[in-house]
């Protein structure tokens, strides 16, 4: 549901016209983790990674100026959680934003901080989906071993379950598996532990990509592509058979998000072991990517084409949105028919392509 500060027509004529401001942004809060995980794109090694992170006060001036648009943002990182202020930054963007849906990726190491979070953002805006992504990976012993903290699928499967108990309509945790070269060998047995033995009922997958110092083992990407294959298929029947409830398949917003994951899971079928171009991107333009240190990218894998710096630029987003860099990318990302696997972007992708929308309209009337 729309809130009074969002402007239908505005966002109607700037998702299919104008595309010229955000209606999702990811914004990478810290960079510091707990964890240590092979596939990471964060350089550890490199103390520079963690220092001078955007301010409250930045936050605050950055989110007055990011349109009439925005519709969400996903808070994340680095482990969001490890910022103290975390409830802050949410409270920013509530105030100053058009924002609907709140996103938080987490390795879920703090699950106090998580339900406390959860908690508090609901009480101010009940009306906003405040979505849970927690990441695992593998079986306990393993995932706790690959990303290198004690106890941390205990720990995903106390904050799933008490952000679950919290029984609250809009806060919704869901597990998510990423496919790499790690754990690609076992997906089948960590699925059906984590639906079988630990009776998960909202679960997503994505596929590791390149990023940042990560590079895919050349020799594991079939394998890597068969899993997340069969995986995304066992979520579909699963999801058939109301086993798997990531949405509400009673609701138009439910069935046309759970046909849109569809859609985009098609694409990286086709497009993940040769590159293959199916749609424009429209990075850059409906979406795009903040650092932690205030750098503007127009996606997570373009980490060469830095748009601008807002500390260099007042904190001014829209002005960085609309400078020559920025529109120069965004005509090379068309004409180059740049194409990858990020499943943010995919998103918005589809939703920006009228090519897509009787597939999607015709969903909004599926039973289930
Ligand atoms: S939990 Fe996330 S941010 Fe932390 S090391 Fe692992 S992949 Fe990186
Ligand atoms: S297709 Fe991928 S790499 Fe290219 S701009 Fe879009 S998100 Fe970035």
């Amino acid at each position: 549901m729309l809130t009074k500060k969002a402007n239908l027509f505005r966002i109607i004529n700037n998702i299919y016209f104008k595309k010229n401001e955000p209606i999702s942004l990811v914004h990478f809060i810290t960079n510091r983790c707990n964890a240590r995980c092979s596939f990471c794109f964060i350089d550890f090694e490199n103390s520079d990674s963690f220092k001078d992170e955007l301010s409250l006060d930045e936050i605050n001036k950055l989110t007055k100026g990011l349109g009439k648009s925005l519709l969400n943002v996903n808070l994340t990182g680095g482990e969001p959680f490890a910022r103290k202020d975390i409830i802050d930054i949410a409270k920013i963007y509530l105030k100053n934003t058009t924002v609907q849906s709140l996103y938080i990726t987490t390795n879920a190491s703090l699950p106090d901080r998580i339900e406390n979070f959860a908690k508090t953002i609901n009480s101010i805006d009940r009306e906003l989906d405040l979505n849970f992504q927690i990441s695992i990976d593998d079986l306990p012993e393993n995932h706790d071993k690959v990303r290198k903290v004690e106890n941390l699928f205990d720990n995903c499967m106390d904050a799933y379950w008490r952000l679950k108990k919290l029984n609250l309509k809009n806060v919704n945790p869901v597990i998510s598996i990423t496919v790499s070269h790690e754990n690609c060998d076992d997906i089948k047995n960590i699925f059906d532990y984590l639906i079988l033995k630990c009776k998960i009922d909202s679960l997503k997958c994505t596929i590791v990509r390149d990023e940042g110092v990560y590079k895919t083992p050349i020799q594991k990407k079939k394998k890597i592509f068969e899993s997340y294959t069969w995986l995304t298929n066992r979520i579909q029947e699963m999801t058939k058979e109301k086993k798997i409830n990531n949405y509400n398949l009673e609701s138009i917003q439910g069935k046309i998000h759970n046909k849109k994951d569809k859609i985009a899971w098609k694409m990286i079928k086709e497009m993940y072991m040769e590159a293959k171009f199916i749609s424009p991107c429209h990075a850059g333009s409906l979406f795009g990517i903040i650092t932690s240190k205030g750098y503007v990218y127009p996606c997570e894998i373009l980490e060469e084409t830095l748009l601008g710096n807002l500390r260099e630029n007042d904190m001014n987003f829209m002005k960085i949105w609309k400078n020559n860099i920025t529109k120069n990318t965004k005509k090379f990302i068309i004409k180059s028919k740049c194409n990858c696997t990020y499943e943010c972007a995919l998103s918005f992708n589809i939703l920006g392509n009228l090519r897509y929308h009787p597939q999607l309209i015709k969903a909004a009337f599926d039973r289930y």
